[in-house]
């Protein structure tokens, strides 16, 4: 009984740890914003661009396509390279919409932070990176004045 009760304790103990990884919740919050936005983007592309490619190019159904193979009432073969092609452009479609998206939002991430990266302080004899406020090269265990360090 005693050992079975343990068993149990650790198990929670090992589930606890599992489910309040930070990453999880990362993830879970990633996963679910992702829903969300899949759903932003499927009615752009079905509401938004398939009619305005519809107006430009006529209609662009080609779910109905399809070859029979085998014909026959019930037990009929098709091909149905149609949807296939209905599947591959709105693929595309949304490949193109996203490809949007995410430029847009590079520019405006880029326009928020416009400091550039503060140049990284360079040993003066290895020139490798290192801290701020060090004395002495972890790489090259070269001494030096803080000062000296910042300018090159
Ligand atoms: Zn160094």
């Amino acid at each position: 009984m005693a050992n079975s009760k343990e068993k149990a304790s650790g198990l929670l103990k090992e589930f606890k740890e599992f489910a309040l990884k930070g990453n999880v919740v990362d993830m879970a919050v990633g996963v679910i914003i992702g829903a969300a936005f899949g759903n932003i983007v499927s009615s752009l592309v079905n509401d938004i661009f398939t009619p305005l490619i519809a107006c430009i190019f006529g209609d662009m159904d080609f779910s109905g396509l399809k070859i029979v193979l085998r014909e026959g009432a019930e037990s009929a073969v098709t091909l149905n390279y149609g949807n296939f092609l209905q599947i591959v452009i709105n693929f595309v479609i949304v490949a193109l919409c996203l490809f949007a998206v995410i430029k847009a939002m590079n520019k405006l991430k880029k326009k928020e932070e416009p400091k550039p990266a503060e140049k990284p302080r360079l040993c003066p004899y290895c020139k490798s990176e290192i801290a701020k406020d060090a004395t002495r090269c972890p790489h090259c265990t070269s001494v030096f004045d803080p000062v000296t360090a910042t300018k090159k």
